[in-house]
């Protein structure tokens, strides 16, 4: 077993935050179901609506606004479902009806983009935007796609793999300008940046707890008042009757605490952030020669670095650094296990041998400037190592006999 153990991958997933784990521990002897009348319904319900609250103000939007879902895989779903009706239905919405165009993006997570191809196989008429080598929309690709037959925009604010922050404002300001509804997967974004619906100006925004130091399972949408939603599980009147089943109210509590703490420690946590991943940007630039670092040199999230390391192949380099007991990435968790190159990086115009080369280090509150040095130490050797034995053009066995 190596004696340390860094974990850099907090976009896959963040542990609970201590303060979290203790809220959802003594919530757990909370058992009345939040839909009953009596005191141990009334008592559960209470805590459902004070993590609405928080979950709300996290994002400057108001608690009637908040629908708990089962994550952000769900809340996306849920918003693409809602225009497949919409969009099928000839009288299923005002506005919209008779719109058939949805425009999203090359790089977003794998269930809004499979949301969008399943639109996309039923006829509807689905652009996926490409994105320049940072990793931003190409906004003329996007005025060209956009007209008075677009039913729906949907733009992530922050890629997961990169760490690019869209301009989703300039995004949302035009959907507005043609009649589209717009929606944001603001799960990354969500807790490390500020994000502001009203801002923002988006009719839906999807957020996931287990980003943000919460509870995995559980999520939420944004729906801007009067924007259309129809509920992706029938059944109940839950959540207004847009998402039927029993309050999860012991992942919703624990989400609303991970939501007030993000809130409130946000400007904090994105100095530190910031200068961890400086310090490792830096480390990594002085120690390793030739290597790429990807994303927006500007509009980044603060604790996402996502590097290639020309003539070393990723999953190489990931087992290495696991085995001195440092946790990476080669990209999003759900991309991982398929052999096929990062979408995201062969978007931004990546060789797929270069994209095959490439690590996402992804920051989180548990890292100290001492992780970060003992990463910076420990990568170099690597890196040579495996370089070295691509450049003997064999294999691995051939390379250790020599
Ligand atoms: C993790 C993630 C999701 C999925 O959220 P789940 O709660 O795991 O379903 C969606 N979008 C982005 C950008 C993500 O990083």
């Amino acid at each position: 077993m190596p004696e340390r153990h860094i974990y850099l991958d907090y976009n896959a997933t963040t542990p609970l935050r201590d303060e979290v784990r203790d809220a959802i521990i003594e919530d757990l002897t909370v058992y009345g179901n939040a839909s009953s009348m009596h005191e141990d319904g009334r008592l559960a319900r209470a805590r459902v609506e004070e993590a609405r609250r928080a979950v709300a103000t996290l994002i400057g939007a108001q608690a009637g606004d908040i629908i708990f879902t089962s994550g952000g895989s769900e809340s996306n779903n849920t918003v693409f479902n809602t225009m497949r009706l919409i969009g099928s239905a000839p009288n299923g919405a005002t506005l919209a009806s008779g719109r058939t165009g949805i425009i999203t993006t090359e790089i977003e997570h794998p269930c809004v983009l499979n949301s969008a191809a399943s639109l996309k196989a039923l006829g509807f008429n689905v652009t996926f935007l490409p994105v320049d080598e940072y990793g931003k929309v190409k906004m003329d690709a996007y005025r060209a796609a956009l007209n008075g037959s677009t039913l729906f925009v949907s733009v992530m604010l922050a890629n997961n793999e990169i760490g690019t922050i869209e301009d989703v404002k300039e995004i949302a300001r035009l959907a507005k300008e043609a009649g589209a509804w717009v929606h944001t997967d603001a799960t990354q974004a969500a807790g490390k940046i500020p994000v502001d619906v009203d801002w923002l100006g988006v009719d839906y925004l999807t957020l996931s707890a287990h980003k943000i130091y919460g509870p995995k399972g559980i999520g939420a949408l944004y729906r801007r008042k009067k924007a259309p939603l129809y509920p992706l599980i029938h059944g109940g009147h839950q959540e207004n009757g847009m998402r039927a089943g029993t309050y999860n109210n012991t992942g919703i509590l624990g989400f609303g605490k991970a939501a007030e703490l993000a809130k409130n420690e946000l400007p904090e946590y994105g100095r530190n952030m910031a200068a961890l991943r400086d310090r490792l940007l830096r480390g990594l630039e002085a120690n390793v020669p030739t290597i790429k670092i990807n994303g927006h040199p500007k509009d980044m999230l603060p604790n996402t670095l996502n590097v290639s390391f020309p003539g070393a192949e990723g999953e190489a380099i990931l087992l290495s650094l696991d085995m001195k007991g440092i946790e990476a990435s080669t990209g999003s968790a759900c991309a991982s296990g398929s052999l096929d190159p990062s979408h995201v990086l062969m978007a931004i115009g990546m060789w797929p041998e270069l994209a095959h080369g490439s690590i996402r280090f992804s920051l989180g509150r548990n890292n100290t400037e001492a992780d970060i040095d003992y990463v910076i130490e420990t990568v170099p050797p690597i890196i040579s190592r495996l370089r070295a034995m691509s450049t003997l053009g064999c294999c691995n066995i051939a390379a250790s006999a020599r």
